[in-house]
């Protein structure tokens, strides 16, 4: 099938399947989500295959697919996600009468997907993206991420048999192969109406300003990922440095490092900075060396690694062992925080188990660290309660910069629940207002559109006054069921 012919048919079948009832969509997704589970034994050992990662973990993330795929189909399901708002008609008002005025949000039609390669389900070819844009009601022309081919045809095929099963057009799932060529034709079709990346700074921002390029610009959610810091004060270090320096190093070197939300900075105090450093080197000297998710990621790793290695502000803690360059080994440089201040060198990702800590002297410093840095998924704060008393401008500052903080725990470790945040400011998302994790995922890939003095019959049945899907609405200003 060439591209237009993809489109066309996209386009086609949108126009059908936009106006569903949400329960049909759930249906869908709930069968689409028990189909995966029933081809578990084929796609796990093939994702296992493809992405060196073990089998605990892709059963894990198999379940974490299924579930997020549930997840929007009880969203769907329950339907006030579309934001209903009346404001009836004021025939009777002065000086001039009110029209009657409702607003919800509707699909966009055909959206563009680029799966992740760190996660070759959660956020592949069945992932987040192409699950909330289906539930949204938008069909997906998904480009299958070239490091797991296998695995992406596979779920691709699930992806078919629950339509099938549903009796819904097959065209509301494209499964495209090829390269950067491919990607960008895609973006760049006049049908397609909106992107979602998840991936490296270079691949979501060149998509991003492809699509901005476009006779008709279309946005771009792209998850580019961040270096998560961490900022240790210094009673809460000193009260348990050995417990600290563990929760660190499992969250930097889960899955070789290789997760958007991995904590590549920590900000430490002066008086700890010794102490720590040494409890954080005796944790990775049990870290032994593992494969990354491909060739490519562990060749970007070193070379990332070897070019900070030539900066004299870096002394390093545990230098990286290249010696099996499948193979991720941890590293940990430091720098003194008037130096990282210099250069936003410092501040650029490291996609693998390597962490730069940073030692602070003052308060000062602490606040110009806040004010310098670049826009995160996720900030973590470790501070005992009291220590934050005084803090609130810090706070402040730090709200600016991230989509999620934490204030206990580590950053790895999404849920994907009603509340999650995943995105953030620029340079981690290119879409600070939205997020690629969780309920609120699905109003990407919707936009309001406003009746005014429609016929009640012609209505969609989330605004006729009857609410005959009893969901929630906003009437005259007031919430109601
Ligand atoms: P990537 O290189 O950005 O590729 C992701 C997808 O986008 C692939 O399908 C790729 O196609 C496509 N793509 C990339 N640049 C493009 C361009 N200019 N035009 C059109 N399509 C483009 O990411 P990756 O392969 O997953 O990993 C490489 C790096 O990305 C890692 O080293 C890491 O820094 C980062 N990464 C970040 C996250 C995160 O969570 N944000 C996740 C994974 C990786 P082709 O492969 O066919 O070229």
């Amino acid at each position: 099938m060439n591209l237009d012919q993809i489109f066309i048919s996209a386009q086609e079948a949108f126009l059908f399947y936009k106006n569903l009832p949400g329960k049909e969509k759930a249906e869908f997704l709930d069968t689409l989500a028990d189909t995966l589970e029933e081809y578990r034994a084929e796609i796990v050992p093939l994702a296992v295959q493809e992405s060196n990662l073990p089998e605990g973990r892709i059963n894990g993330e198999l379940g974490r697919t299924t579930g997020q795929i549930r997840l929007f189909a009880k969203m769907v399901k329950e339907g006030s996600w579309v934001e209903a708002t009346i404001d009836p008609a004021m025939p009777d008002r002065t000086p001039l009468p009110r029209a009657d005025i409702r607003r919800m949000l509707t699909p966009l039609g055909p959206v563009v997907v680029f799966g992740a390669s760190n996660f070759p389900l959660a956020f592949s070819t069945a992932g987040g993206d192409t699950i909330s844009a289906l539930a949204a009601g938008c069909p997906v022309i998904y480009k299958a991420h070239p490091a797991h081919p296998e695995t992406s045809k596979k779920v691709a095929d699930c992806i078919h048999v629950a339509l099938l099963k549903c009796g819904l057009p097959s065209a509301l799932f494209t499964h495209v192969e090829g390269g950067i060529a491919e990607g960008q034709a895609l973006v760049q079709h006049p049908l397609a109406k909106a992107v979602a990346f998840t991936g490296s700074h270079a691949g979501g921002k060149a998509l991003f300003d492809l699509a901005n390029k476009r006779e008709e610009p279309i946005p771009v959610f792209a998850e580019m990922g961040s270096v998560n810091p961490i900022f240790c004060f210094p009673k809460k270090l000193s009260h348990n440095i050995p417990g600290l320096a563990k929760a660190f190093v499992s969250s930097l070197t889960l899955g070789v490092g290789q997760f958007c939300t991995n904590p590549g900075l920590i900000f430490v105090p002066e008086e700890q900075a010794k102490d720590f450093e040494n409890a954080i080197s005796a944790e990775l000297k049990e870290i032994a060396a593992a494969p990354m998710l491909h060739q490519g990621i562990a060749q970007a790793y070193y070379d990332s690694i070897q070019f900070l290695e030539a900066r004299e502000e870096l002394r390093w803690v545990k230098v990286a062992d290249p010696k099996h360059l499948i193979n991720g080994s941890t590293a940990l440089a430091e720098i003194k925080a008037h130096d990282w201040l210099k250069d936003s060198l410092f501040q650029k990702e490291v996609f693998g188990a390597f962490a730069m800590m940073v030692v602070y002297q003052s308060q000062t410093e602490l606040e110009e660290i806040a004010e310098h840095l670049h826009g995160q998924l996720t900030i973590t704060i470790w501070a005992e309660e009291e220590e934050l008393k005084n803090q609130l401008f810090l706070l402040n500052l730090l709200e600016e910069k991230c989509g999620r903080l934490l204030f206990k725990g580590v950053p790895t470790g999404v849920e994907v629940g009603y509340a999650m945040q995943h995105g953030g400011p620029f340079p981690s998302t290119t879409a600070p207002q939205s997020t690629s994790v969780g309920a609120y995922a699905i109003k990407r890939f919707a936009r309001p559109i406003a009746f005014q003095d429609m016929p009640q019959d012609l209505l969609p049945d989330a605004l006729q006054d009857e609410n005959p899907l009893g969901i929630w609405r906003m009437v005259n200003g007031n919430w109601e069921k």
